[in-house]
């Protein structure tokens, strides 16, 4: 088996690494050092939870050596300022032992801080691609220097738009420089970016195209309505043994409170942290902490809030709501089973997020096994609005599919039927599991 010696990486990075408690390098770890302390532009497909950072954060580390000039050499792109805080932390990491100075930029705060600190010069940019356009046109970095480019999770920032402002950046920086693209899954999108940007890349893939992490359990309950999710919810996490560390994804920032607040009032203030677009960016940054730092149980969080997250031994991930963009299955349950951790993956789905589910499974390739609930958790009436809501969804799913389909809510707006739309679709080829697994069950 490899280990980081073989990297001929220097003393301060070893001890660096050695203290970080990692011993034995990950797949994508295995394959991306080399090539990219070879000089050698790499296309790396591989999600969260494989090691990615480390792989190219190490092998820029030992590139860049010390402190040198005033002008960044290493500019590192993030969709999110979460993902680009976890970089950073990882730079700061394995730079323990370096003089390497790192200049973190993102929006949502006053940029003077962030001025003043490019201001004392820095080796290494980490930024998210509003911030750092914003900071290069009003001329507080020159980019002159830069000889280092890496964009990762490339399909998330394509999904979150932004091609042009990632055209734009590689109109600002040298023609020659190495060239690092990271990306869970490969789509035309990013396909077309990596042409953009890569010259003779080597394409390093370490699992099967969004394939979630092996060490992830998953499980999948069908479960009629929201209130039966609470119920249902809750009454998992009465094991609080197993149950520890856990993330509660929510598909909007109005369910991520309904949830926050329900649990909030169920287990109190000190265990239960929400995070979303709307929560000021010191707040999210607060809960983020608290959560890595054990203090508490429970983070509610939408998509956008939570990626990036980097919180190590998270026990469960929950999706309370399927996720619409499938690909953020992926992400989401790469919260948990990171680097050789083992973690479980539960999901609710109601009648209308089946549809998902079925598009999930094919992407992932794999399928989910589904569980019964539990007897003790109540099965509430869906109220007719969530009816109305489930059945309208339907409707669109199946027009969407087949435009001839004339739903109980097609345009002509005849009286929809109570259960209109509710027919099971047919999951066919899915394995039941009768009763709750074992590892969900109370002791
Ligand atoms: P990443 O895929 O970069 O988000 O990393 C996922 C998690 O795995 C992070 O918490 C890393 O600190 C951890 N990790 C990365 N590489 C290793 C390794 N070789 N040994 C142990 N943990 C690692």
């Amino acid at each position: 088996m490899a280990s980081f010696e073989d990297f001929k990486l220097n003393k301060q990075l070893q001890n660096a690494i050695a203290e970080a408690g990692y011993t034995v390098p990950t797949e994508i770890q295995q394959k991306a050092i080399t090539p990219i302390l070879a000089g050698q532009d790499v296309m790396g497909i591989a999600q969260t939870g494989t090691g990615k950072t480390a792989a190219f954060v190490l092998p820029m580390l030992m590139k860049l050596k010390y402190a040198q000039g005033n002008d960044p050499r290493a500019l590192i792109i993030s969709p999110t300022r979460e993902l680009a805080m976890q970089i950073d932390e990882h730079i700061r990491l394995f730079s323990t032992y370096l003089d390497l100075r790192t200049v973190l930029l993102y929006g949502g705060l006053g940029p003077k801080t962030q001025k003043e600190q490019l201001a004392k010069g820095c080796d290494i940019i980490v930024a998210t691609p509003g911030r750092f356009l914003d900071l290069y046109l009003e001329g507080d970095i020159n980019t002159k220097s830069l000889k280092f480019l890496v964009m990762d999770e490339a399909d998330k920032m394509m999904d979150m738009g932004f091609i042009g402002k990632i055209h734009r950046i590689l109109e600002v920086v040298p023609r020659k420089r190495q060239n690092l693209l990271f990306s869970a899954t490969m789509s035309e999108l990013v396909r077309k970016i990596a042409g953009d940007f890569l010259a003779f890349p080597t394409i390093i893939e370490v699992t099967e195209q969004a394939t979630p992490a092996q060490t992830v359990t998953q499980a999948l309950y069908e479960v009629p309505n929201l209130k039966t999710k609470l119920n249902l919810l809750q009454h998992l996490l009465k094991d609080d043994e197993s149950f520890h560390r856990i993330i509660v994804f929510c598909k909007t920032k109005t369910v991520a409170d309904n949830v926050f607040h329900y649990l909030e009032r169920k287990y109190g203030q000190e265990q239960v942290r929400v995070i979303h677009a709307n929560k000021g960016q010191n707040t999210r940054i607060n809960s983020i902490n608290a959560f890595k730092e054990g203090n508490i149980r429970i983070l509610v969080a939408t998509d956008v809030a939570a990626r990036g997250l980097d919180v190590s031994n998270v026990s469960h991930v929950f999706n309370f709501d399927v996720p619409i963009v499938i690909e953020d299955y992926v992400h989401r349950i790469g919260r948990t089973g990171r680097a050789f951790n083992n973690g479980d993956a539960i999901t609710f789905c109601n009648p209308a997020e089946k549809y998902y589910i079925e598009k999930i499974e094919k992407l992932i390739r794999q399928e989910i096994p589904v569980y019964t609930i539990p007897e003790e958790v109540f099965i509430e009436k869906t109220d007719f609005n969530e009816k109305q809501d489930i059945a309208r969804e339907i409707d669109n799913q199946k027009r969407k599919e087949d435009p001839d389909f004339k739903g109980a809510f097609h345009e002509k707006k005849h009286i929809p039927k109570a259960n209109a739309g509710t027919k099971k679709p047919s999951r066919g080829k899915t394995t039941s599991h009768k009763g709750k697994p074992a590892k969900f069950r109370k002791k």
